[in-house]
């Protein structure tokens, strides 16, 4: 187990917990994608909420294919202050910023073209 970028943080409590630690990972079902969120739990399965993966009860299957805990894989913890979070922001500032820039290119070159349009009747 090492994920990169993973930092040591030292809590009120002065206890050191790393942020996976803080936040519990989240396990992908590799046969048909469901991803079970220690924070959710799986209602199906009269799991509570706030269980980790690892604390499942053995005879736990996927609740959509029904496949073993075996076929799960570790996607580190969702929503944390991770490495995997920052990139999602990332996203989503250039995904904001786009519209933006279309803007900006299209009104610019309207304005250009228009100028070109005016300068051409002022040669004349
Ligand atoms: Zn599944």
């Amino acid at each position: 187990m090492s994920e990169p970028g993973q930092e040591k943080t030292i809590s009120e409590q002065g206890q050191e917990k790393t942020l996976a630690e803080q936040a519990p990972s989240s396990y992908e079902c590799r046969a048909c994608g469901y991803v079970y969120d220690p924070a959710k739990g799986d209602n199906q399965n009269k799991i509570e909420s706030g269980t980790l993966f690892t604390d499942l009860p053995e005879n736990w299957r996927c609740p959509v294919c029904g496949v073993p805990p075996s076929q799960f894989i570790d996607i580190g913890a969702q929503g944390a202050p991770s490495g995997f979070a920052e990139n999602l922001n990332y996203g989503l500032g250039v995904n904001t910023l786009t519209p933006n820039q279309k803007n900006l290119l299209i009104f610019g070159g309207l304005g250009l073209g228009f100028l070109f349009f005016l300068s051409l009747y002022g040669l004349h």
